[in-house]
């Protein structure tokens, strides 16, 4: 299979390239190294939103540029393929809209989604709590009805770009109602207390929060959608969110295999370029063949979305696929490049190796995606 279904999707890789020359490449090495305290990039997650990367696919009425799910699948990958982190910022922008375009009434959309869309305000997808990760459903953040307004107390954890959100897009219990609810929360109150978490291990440029909810006050306007349907639009952004996912492990898998490719024809070893050895074609044959797989599957799911067809089943076979060969085609362009890929001064394997193994965590973690698949294939 081609890297292109359609011929939109060489001209986005064209454009990308472009931006990645320009904007990303300058700052990658000292976004990933900047000593702790890190601090988010605004700077270039403002430029990514005014090249109208994080609102691509979203509709031109509100701010976006109204590109197919395919085409913006093929962004993120891009992105990835350039710089994994810097293309997670943009792909969280989108996660954490997605709910608003999908399930906000007008109004709220037309509040809110423009400037997400466009980098000027920057929104987080706020679900996982210290003690509700994969069971997400348990939320102990609870909302408490007090005249025109909901007061929420609660912690969460592990947020991106929660430490500098302006608006979030919480989801927790309200009390006297038994499900889950969602609220779009404006940050800049005390009760938000967010912090930036330390020592990540890799995709550092999109620094992630850890809040605590004290008291935070929000208009019962900004309720999204209906009372009781939260856990159903969290996990309906999820399977989105998952095809995205799916994209930036391609895009990381793509990347680890050029890198192979180019390092094995030039480095010399018993006289010969590696790249004529048997083993090294092996490793070489692995990659290329999973990570055609991968693409494949990521397609896949991503032509079912644009036809508004079901995904679920198919985004978490991408997402499970596409997270694992990233894993494996990182792993041995490692093995290829030996002690070079090691060290990152020499290559940019060791970043790619960082960056890379988050993807099997976050937005359902690998085995939550089995659980997910086997449930669509043997029923519940
Ligand atoms: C860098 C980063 C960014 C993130 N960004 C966001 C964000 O923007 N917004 C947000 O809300 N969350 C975010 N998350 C949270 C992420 O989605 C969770 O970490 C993930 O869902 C796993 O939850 P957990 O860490 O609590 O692990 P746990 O749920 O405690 O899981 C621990 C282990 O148990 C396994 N496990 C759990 N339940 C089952 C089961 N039923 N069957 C089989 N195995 C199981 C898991 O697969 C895992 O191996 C982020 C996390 C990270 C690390």
């Amino acid at each position: 299979m081609s890297k292109n279904i359609d011929p939109r999707q060489q001209t986005i890789r064209d454009m990308v390239k472009e931006f990645a020359e320009k904007e990303m490449y300058p700052v990658s090495k000292e976004l990933d190294q900047m000593p702790e305290p890190r601090k988010f990039p605004k700077e270039l997650y403002r430029k990514i939103g005014e090249v109208g990367f994080i609102g691509f696919n979203m509709p031109k009425e509100l701010g976006g540029s109204g590109k197919s799910h395919l085409e913006y699948i093929t962004l993120v990958e891009e992105l990835c393929y350039h710089d994994a982190a810097i293309g997670l910022l943009c792909a969280v922008g989108e996660l954490a809209t997605f709910p608003i375009i999908h399930f906000a009434n007008d109004e709220l959309k037309k509040k809110y989604v423009p400037d997400c869309a466009t980098g000027k305000r920057i929104p987080a997808f706020v679900l996982t709590e210290p003690n509700a990760g994969s069971d997400a459903a348990n939320q102990s953040t609870v909302a408490v009805e007090d005249g025109d307004h909901y007061i929420i107390n609660g912690e969460k954890i592990f947020i991106m770009h929660g430490d500098v959100a302006e608006i979030g897009v919480l989801f927790c219990k309200v009390e006297g109602k038994p499900k889950m609810s969602a609220f779009i929360v404006e940050t800049d109150q005390p009760g938000w207390q967010a912090r930036t978490l330390k020592n990540k291990m890799g995709m550092r440029a999109a620094t992630t929060g850890g809040i605590i909810l004290k008291d935070v006050r929000v208009p019962k306007e900004n309720l999204l959608g209906e009372f009781g349907k939260g856990f159903r639009y969290a996990m309906t952004t999820l399977d989105s969110a998952r095809i995205g996912v799916a994209a930036q492990g391609v895009g990381i898998a793509q990347r680890a295999l050029d890198e192979s490719v180019a390092y094995s024809k030039k480095r010399i070893a018993f006289g010969q370029p590696i790249a004529k050895l048997q083993a090294i074609q092996w490793m070489i044959a692995n990659m290329a063949t999973r990570l055609e797989a991968a693409r494949c599957l990521t397609y896949q799911a991503v032509l079912l979305q644009d036809k508004g067809e079901r995904f679920s089943k198919e985004a978490s076979m991408a997402k499970l696929f596409a997270t694992e060969t990233a894993n494996f085609c990182v792993d041995r362009a490692m093995q290829i490049h030996g002690g070079y890929g090691f060290i990152g001064e020499f290559s940019p394997i060791e970043k790619l190796y960082r960056d890379q193994r988050v993807l099997e965590i976050y937005e359902g973690t690998s085995e939550v995606q089995r659980l997910v698949i086997a449930g669509n294939v043997i029923g519940r």
